[in-house]
């Protein structure tokens, strides 16, 4: 026996409806947050630690389901630290380590999930035409203590165009056009937010419709449950 040789362990596996439910549970968790939101025009109270809740949980099915879609897609795992089953966070772990090791980086597979999260909670990026290729423009001035060419970029003024200089070296003309620029991309995400918003509110009252149409199977079922004899109780085998 080399030194070095890990003691053998069971190989994890993660099978394809584990992985389905954890990313069903994540949209369950979205549903009751929409829920939550769209409550507020029906109870006159504060729920701001529960939507806190909910929101720590969703991120922690998160985790648990690209960690889990990991272990799935039979990426390469560091040796275990203990016997028993790795966290999420020690999956992502033991994977760095075996990727610095040579093994081949593997990525979680996108979700429904991840879909569902980009359309309600993702606002786009600020400005699409700040993404454009290609370098920077540098600034024009000289640095006034050695003389040589500032080395910071130009300012940026909307619309795929440049000022002349960095804010610094910037003069009066082009620190307004650059204010400007800030306040139609201030004024233009703040419009997508109300966007986002009303869509998520309405969504939220669809989904509580949902709901409330299934309380009678919900009734039934609670009933169901309750005839099951307990295994506590000695009923049954
Ligand atoms: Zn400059």
């Amino acid at each position: 026996m080399f030194a070095t040789s890990y003691p053998p362990e069971p190989a994890e596996n993660v099978s394809g409806p584990a992985l389905e439910l954890l990313d069903e549970m994540r949209i369950r968790l979205m549903e009751c947050r929409l829920v939550l939101q769209a409550l507020s025009g029906h109870a006159d109270m504060n729920f701001d630690e529960l939507e806190n809740d909910l929101d720590v949980a969703e991120g922690g099915v998160q985790n648990a389901h690209a960690a889990a879609s990991l272990v799935h897609q039979g990426a390469a795992l560091d040796a275990r630290w203990g016997a028993d089953w790795s966290r999420p966070r020690a999956i992502f772990a033991r994977h760095g380590a075996a990727v610095r090791g040579g093994a081949t980086r593997v990525l979680p597979e996108r979700s429904v999930g991840d879909r569902i999260e980009r359309a309600l909670w993702q606002l786009p990026p600020a400005d699409r035409m700040q993404n454009f290729t290609g370098p920077r423009p540098q600034c024009q001035s000289a640095v006034r203590a050695t003389g040589a060419q500032c080395v910071s970029r130009a300012v940026y003024l909307g619309t795929g165009s440049f000022g002349a200089h960095c804010y610094t070296h910037a003069n009066r003309h082009e620190r307004d056009q650059y204010r400007m620029h800030l306040d139609i991309v201030a004024a233009s995400q703040s419009e997508l937010y109300e966007k986002l918003s009303d869509q998520r509110h309405r969504i939220g009252q669809e989904v509580s419709e949902r709901w409330l149409q299934t309380r009678a199977d919900r009734r039934r079922w609670a009933e169901e449950v309750g005839l099951q004899p307990r295994s506590a109780d000695g009923g049954g085998e």
